[in-house]
């Protein structure tokens, strides 16, 4: 294990407080800095496993953070087995069974999930994040809304609790002997221990969106791809639509004056879809964003990383929420096997990072398709060949929902089969 490198201004224990036999102070099990999709479900799964845990937000809840949200099946899965699905039904939302992508010349429809899980969701995050946290305080976790950490506490490499405080209060300090940073992309978990990262690329694309209402989707979630442009459009909550639409993050500054003109200058690359939003209305402002891809190492002494804070990738596939409920359960699996001692703490997480880290082709699909680039010529062929296949199209609806993998739908035996299939039927 690689030390945690202390912070400038981190303070370390004074000689005489309370230590654990392993040398670390206890007054918790865990610390979870962030609650929304990574944090909640972190202390959610550890304070069900009988972990005593600290979960704290700057932020207070219900709120709404800067992203779209689309969850795939295997996020709506991770829901249904942490028995929160019901409830995120009865708020009402809106299931979404089909995903179509339209390439210009032709357009693919398919089923994104699989029997056991069939259709994504697109709650609020004023909903979602909501009720994960009302979970992680069921579980029994105590959760501390409206409350920053503003350092860690490194003792001798290895981190042991955060400083920080209410709003108004005074900073104090908390103690555990596993702090977690489920605190977005900016972690200060990550800028304390700076961790290794891996295949880091830089912003790829630029994108904004905004609520409409009048556009009804027929539970479609509908994406075009277009030279240098793309957009999505699908269902959420209250009758609206979200539609988002950006270009490659090097024209971010000429396009930043004008942002509701380029996006209906796009969606004239669309004409049918250009007439149905032209008789829908806005009902909110543009949000805009554009994000760095990497991999951090999530693991260290005294300290792990999950969600956005440890494996960052562009928001075009929609995979973040996913994968912050993944990374929750991978996290919260290896560090209670740690704490009640049924691994060792390397092994245990050394566990997570490796099944994390198989979504690498998920993030390099990822990263190809936010460079916005027409696809390359065998792809086009491939796309084209898949006309009239109705199982690879679903095939290709569960790439892009992250049911399966790039690398099993792009290898050599599944796309042969596909021209034989295109051969057989021409
Ligand atoms: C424009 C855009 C669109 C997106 N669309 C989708 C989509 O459709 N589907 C999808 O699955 N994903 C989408 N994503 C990705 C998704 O938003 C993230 O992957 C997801 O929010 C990650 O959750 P998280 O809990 O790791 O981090 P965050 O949601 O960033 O939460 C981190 C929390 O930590 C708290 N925090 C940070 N620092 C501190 C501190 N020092 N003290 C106390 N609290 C702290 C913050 O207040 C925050 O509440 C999108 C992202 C963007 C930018």
């Amino acid at each position: 294990m690689s030390p945690a490198r202390p912070p400038e201004g981190a303070h370390s224990l004074s000689e005489g407080q309370a230590r654990s036999a392993k040398g670390a102070p206890v007054s918790h099990d865990v610390i979870v800095i962030g609650a929304r999709c990574a944090g909640s479900p972190t202390a959610m799964l550890l304070a069900r496993a009988g972990h005593k845990v600290l979960c704290v937000d700057s932020a207070t809840f219900p709120s709404d953070t800067l992203s779209t949200h689309l969850i795939h099946p295997p996020g709506v899965a991770a829901l249904a087995r942490w028995g929160l699905l019901e409830r995120l039904l009865a708020t009402p939302c809106p299931p979404i069974d089909t995903y179509a992508f339209d390439f210009g010349p032709f357009a693919l429809a398919g089923r994104p999930g699989t029997p056991e899980s069939p259709v994504a969701y697109a709650p609020r995050r004023t909903v979602l994040d909501k009720l994960l946290v009302d979970a992680a305080v069921e579980a029994g976790a105590e959760v501390r809304e409206g409350y920053t950490v503003e350092r860690l506490v490194v003792d001798n490499g290895r981190v042991t609790g955060v400083v920080g405080s209410g709003k108004g209060g005074a900073p104090a300090t908390e103690h555990a002997r596993f702090v977690v940073g489920a605190d977005g992309r900016q972690s200060i978990v990550a800028r304390t221990v700076i961790p290794d990262e891996y295949h880091k690329r830089p912003p790829l694309c630029c994108a904004y969106y905004s609520y409409w209402s009048g556009l009804p989707m027929h539970g479609r979630f509908e994406a075009y791809v277009r030279p240098v442009r793309g957009f999505a459009v699908w269902p959420t909550q209250d009758d609206l639509t979200l539609v988002i639409g950006g270009w490659p993050f090097a024209q971010l500054a000429d396009h930043k004056s004008d942002i509701e003109g380029e996006l209906m200058k796009a969606f004239e690359l669309a004409p049918s879809f250009a007439e149905r939003i032209r008789g829908a209305r806005r009902e909110s402002r543009f949000f805009g964003a554009a994000v760095p891809n990497y991999f951090r190492k999530p693991w260290g002494p005294g300290w792990a990383l999950v969600g956005d804070a440890g494996y960052n990738k562009d928001f075009i596939t929609a995979q973040g929420i996913q994968d912050a409920f993944r990374d929750a359960e991978l996290c919260a699996t290896a560090l209670d096997e740690t704490l009640s001692e049924r691994a060792t703490y390397d092994d245990a997480m050394a566990r997570y990072q490796r099944t994390r880290d198989n979504a690498l082709p998920m993030y390099e699909f990822t990263c190809e398709f936010a460079k916005l680039e027409p696809p390359p010529p065998e792809l086009q062929q491939l796309l084209l060949a898949m006309r009239g296949n109705q199982p690879a199209i679903d095939a290709f609806a569960r790439v892009n929902a992250g049911v399966m993998s790039p690398a099993e739908f792009f290898s050599e035996s599944h796309t042969a089969q596909i021209f034989a299939h295109a051969a057989a039927h021409a």
